[in-house]
């Protein structure tokens, strides 16, 4: 029998979106097309799905950018509609009205809709229009520096220079003077018309201590408008989402009722009939304020999803295929807590930049009723340079916010990526970051707490003297077994109930350590005794057990003369030797790393855009050296210090590995 909904979507996205998608359709007992590039040839999606059809190469802009083929592969397969996911076509007004012209579902808003939210300043007026209330600032494009100056001197400082048609952080200045603005409306205008082909800037007020929340809304295509609460979105960096939770641990009952209505009239007033996202940025006296409007489903759903119990994907088919929306505004009830990481291809340790290759190893904590994994990736997938570089959003769900957190930090405890560069350290330090478990937060917060970079994180004291304590069980437990294989030959002359000397960055930490049933007690120096207990046997990625009877999970493997444990972010290499093997340790020569601060290194694979200084030539610190070009970004590599070039190694065009050697100093 035919589905009354559809009986068959195409997908047209890829990755975890793609495969979200497909996970309702299954639900809904809807059949599925995928479509796939190149570079997705054999991708997570394309299985998942029961057709998949190859769109051509790579690049985005051949393939699924590209209409035609999208609506080819649906008349190919009889596909009914289709679901956009986010990014790509997904707010793409011609390919809505293309696929309507073609008698087939856009499963997204009407295409009126996308047009009148797709502009800054088109989308700022209706807002004004509707009552919503907006960012103080000037409405119109700006024709000249002089005229941006004036204009933000009336405004009064600081304020935000901003691409019309910007998206994604890009186009984007904070100007705190008149010379600031002369300067940053340039260069957003340059880079407004390189990244989207329109130089149209505008300047509104700039919100200091924003707080970035966002409420969720559903329409149908009769008249139904409704909205499902927020999510808080102020964890960003470089106006990037990192971190999303929901609800917002900032707003009273009268803050989200009144930001919710607002939204839903901005919605009404141009007959939203899909899912879609309306943000505001929040002053810390809770005064609000519009930014824009995404006229699609948002990366950070899921939160919503977790507290509320709705099914977005299910909802945006239901109303693409005319039914009348069956939720009620006063049936809509917020339920417990959820937060999500964006787990994503980068090095935080290297300025946070993209990581490519394949993904070695990529295992997590379990789907539960807590724990929520989207991911578009498998063990063995490669993340490659053509695509956003995100692994999964992890998400977790609790009664609260403490227990959403808590359960979330444990799952990246479980988390274990190896073969590229990740976030997932970088991750589990905002999670434990009593500022952030505070709920004082803004969209500042991660350039004020890391203002150098993110350079590792370090565990508070009770922690790392847990890890130590594991790390000695994990130690003995290994030369046991070794012990046991190899017999006394050769190996250390102990019992346990010794002393045991722990050694962490180059600090001997004295441990007494007692056998227990199921694990051991270990006082560290004159500190109360750890009882670690564990079922962790020789071999195992992961030590899963308790200490002092909180559970604990790390991810652990041997090294010569001991362990090496990541747990909270951190990951400490753990020296466990007898006092004799400690104090013999401590007679070695240290080896020294070889020195590199006389060499600019490259920091990540890639092609050599540019060499901007000559051998002799002196160098001042933050001077630009050369430009390398790595997942189609420039990156400037600047001298970190004074001095002077003795010798280039690398020349225009050269492709280079990570930590290949591009300049030599004197
Ligand atoms: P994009 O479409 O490029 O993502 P948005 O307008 O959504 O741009 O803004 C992205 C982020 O920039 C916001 O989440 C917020 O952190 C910051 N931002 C934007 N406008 C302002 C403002 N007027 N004051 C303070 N912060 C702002």
């Amino acid at each position: 029998m035919a589905n009354k909904l559809f009986d068959k979507i195409l997908i047209a996205n890829r990755g975890e979106i793609a495969c979200r998608v497909i996970k309702t359709c299954r639900k809904l007992g809807i059949k599925t097309v995928a479509v796939y590039s190149d570079a997705d040839d054999g991708a997570l999606h394309m299985r998942m799905a029961d057709e998949a059809i190859h769109i051509g190469p790579p690049a985005a802009a051949e393939s699924y950018l590209v209409i035609e083929k999208i609506i080819a592969a649906c008349k190919q397969t009889g596909a009914q509609a289709v679901h956009p996911g986010y990014g790509f076509l997904s707010e793409n007004r011609k390919f809505a009205a293309a696929l309507k012209e073609a008698g087939i579902a856009f499963i997204g808003p009407n295409p009126d809709a996308i047009f009148a939210m797709g502009d800054k300043i088109e989308s700022k007026k209706l807002a004004k229009q509707a009552g919503v209330s907006t960012v103080p600032g000037y409405l119109g494009a700006i024709g000249g520096t002089d005229e941006a100056v004036k204009i933000a001197t009336e405004i009064g400082f600081p304020v935000m220079i901003k691409a019309s048609a910007g998206g994604g952080g890009k186009g984007m200045r904070i100007a705190r003077s008149a010379d600031e603005v002369a300067q940053g409306f340039s260069s957003a205008t340059n880079e407004a018309k390189n990244s989207f082909g329109d130089d149209r800037v505008f300047i509104e007020k700039y919100i200091e201590q924003p707080r970035h929340i966002e409420i969720q809304v559903l329409g149908d295509k009769h008249g139904n408008v409704i909205y499902l609460g927020e999510r808080e979105c102020s964890i960003q960096r470089r106006h990037q989402k990192v971190v999303e939770e929901a609800p917002s641990s900032f707003l009273d009952e009268k803050t989200r009722k009144a930001m919710g209505e607002q939204a839903v009239a901005l919605a009404k007033t141009v007959n939203y009939d899909s899912a879609g996202t309306v943000e505001f940025i929040v002053g810390p006296d809770r005064s609000f304020y519009f930014l824009e409007m995404n006229t699609r489903l948002q990366v950070e759903h899921p939160v919503t999803e977790l507290i509320t119990g709705i099914d977005l994907v299910e909802q945006m088919i239901r109303v693409a295929a005319n039914e009348t929306l069956s939720i009620k505004q006063e049936d809509m009830k917020l339920d417990g807590w959820a937060v999500e990481v964006r787990i994503y291809a980068e090095d935080p340790l290297r300025g946070f930049l993209p990581s490519t290759g394949r993904l070695a190893r990529w295992r997590t904590a379990e789907e539960s009723n807590v724990i929520r994994n989207d991911t578009g990736v498998v063990e063995g997938s490669e993340i490659s340079m053509f695509y956003d570089p995100m692994i999964s959003k992890l998400c977790s769900y609790g009664k609260d916010r403490a227990e959403a957190i808590a359960t979330l930090s444990a799952a990246l405890d479980e988390t274990w990526i190896a073969g590229i560069g990740h976030n997932v350290n970088f991750l589990s330090a905002v999670l434990d970051h009593p500022r952030f478990r505070s709920g004082n937060i803004s969209t500042n917060f991660i350039a004020e707490e890391w203002p150098n970079g993110y350079g590792g994180t370090v565990l508070p004291e009770d922690r790392q003297n847990s890890a130590l304590a594991i790390a000695t069980l994990i130690h003995i437990r290994n030369e046991l077994r070794a012990r046991h294989l190899g017999g006394k030959l050769g190996l250390p002359d102990w019992v346990p109930g010794e002393a045991w000397i722990a050694t962490l960055n180059k600090q001997d930490h004295a441990l007494t350590v007692t056998d227990a049933d199921g694990g051991l007690d270990a006082k560290i120096g004159k500190g109360k005794a750890l009882k670690v207990r564990s079922a962790w046997k020789p071999g195992e990625p992961f030590f899963r057990g308790t200490v002092n009877g909180a559970p604990v999970v790390a991810r652990v493997s041997a090294r010569p003369d001991g362990v090496r444990i990541v747990h909270g972010g951190a990951e400490l290499d753990v020296a466990v030797r007898t006092p004799r093997a400690a104090e013999l340790a401590r007679l070695m020569p240290e080896k020294l790393p070889p020195d590199m601060s006389k060499y600019l290194l490259c920091p990540m694979p890639g092609l050599v855009v540019s060499i901007a200084v000559a051998e002799g030539e002196p160098v001042k610190a933050g001077q630009a050296l050369a430009v390398v070009e790595a997942m189609k970004m420039e990156n400037v590599l600047r001298a970190e210090r004074d001095g002077t070039v003795k010798k280039v190694n690398a020349k225009k065009g050269d492709s280079l590995a990570v930590d290949q050697v591009i300049l030599e100093f004197a």
